[in-house]
């Protein structure tokens, strides 16, 4: 019995090792196509002359290349530190609702330019403990995705509730949807449905395992109900006070 249990152990962190050396793969291979351009197009605009107007062309590829990657090195620093246990939470007592209008108030003129309608449903005060920092991010990046992967004329709404022990938060967009096969994914690091629409968008692969380990991280949990063509809903549970 005790060779079985070492058995199992041996496997656990036998699979932990072989998914840390997928993520560095994974990691290197994503850093490496923007390094890439980013050299590509210096090479051709020293080597050879060029108008104007490809001039700004290439910097601003340059330009675009070099903040993505300063996305992703963020993201990926961030989930090193979870992974480290270094990322550590500030815990308060926060007006949920508050929050929420706050990172809408930001987003909601970038839903207007693609045509997109943003609103918040609640009554009442929802008052969670939570590290002011993470839970901004979360939410920043559900609903950032959110108007990413809707069409213009669509909408999202966002509501609050108290269920039980937890304030339950939805997202709800009529956007592109997610298929079925993919659904059990998503939070997975780099998975991408679209690789390329993700890319387009200046998506890492990466917004939803942060916002899985910051969820996590607060005693919550997140969940994702999703039909093509319809529309996605990211719910967010968080323990109430
Ligand atoms: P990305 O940087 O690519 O947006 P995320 O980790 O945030 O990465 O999301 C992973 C994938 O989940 C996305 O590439 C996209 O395919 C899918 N996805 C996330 N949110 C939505 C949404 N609201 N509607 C449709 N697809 C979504």
């Amino acid at each position: 019995r005790l060779a079985r249990t070492f058995d199992a152990m041996i496997d656990k962190i036998d699979d932990s090792f072989k998914r840390q050396r997928q993520f560095t793969n994974d990691a290197s291979h994503e850093l490496r196509t923007p390094i890439a351009v980013i050299q590509s197009q210096a090479e051709s605009a020293l080597n050879f002359s060029h108008s104007e107007d490809e001039y700004r062309s290439a910097l601003a590829t340059i330009l675009s290349e070099a903040r993505h990657m300063g996305k992703l090195v963020s993201d990926l620093l961030f989930l090193a530190r979870s992974d480290s246990r270094a990322e550590k939470l500030h815990m308060e007592e926060l007006n949920f609702g508050e929050l929420v209008e706050g990172i809408v108030a930001v987003l909601k003129p970038i839903a207007q330019d693609n045509g997109i309608d943003l609103k918040v449903i609640e009554n009442g005060d929802f008052i969670v403990r939570g590290d002011q920092t993470h839970l901004t991010q979360l939410l920043y990046n559900i609903i950032d995705n959110a108007i990413k992967y809707t069409l213009p004329g669509g909408e999202i709404k966002i509501s609050i509730e108290k269920k039980g022990e937890f304030v339950k938060t939805s997202v709800r967009d009529t956007g592109i949807g997610i298929p079925e096969e993919h659904l059990p994914h998503i939070f997975e690091r780099f998975y991408r449905v679209d690789k390329a629409r993700s890319r387009e968008n200046g998506g890492t692969g990466l917004g939803l395992s942060i916002c899985q380990w910051i969820v996590s991280a607060h005693g919550g949990k997140i969940e994702v109900f999703s039909e093509v063509g319809k529309g996605s809903t990211f719910v967010i549970w968080l323990p109430s006070l």
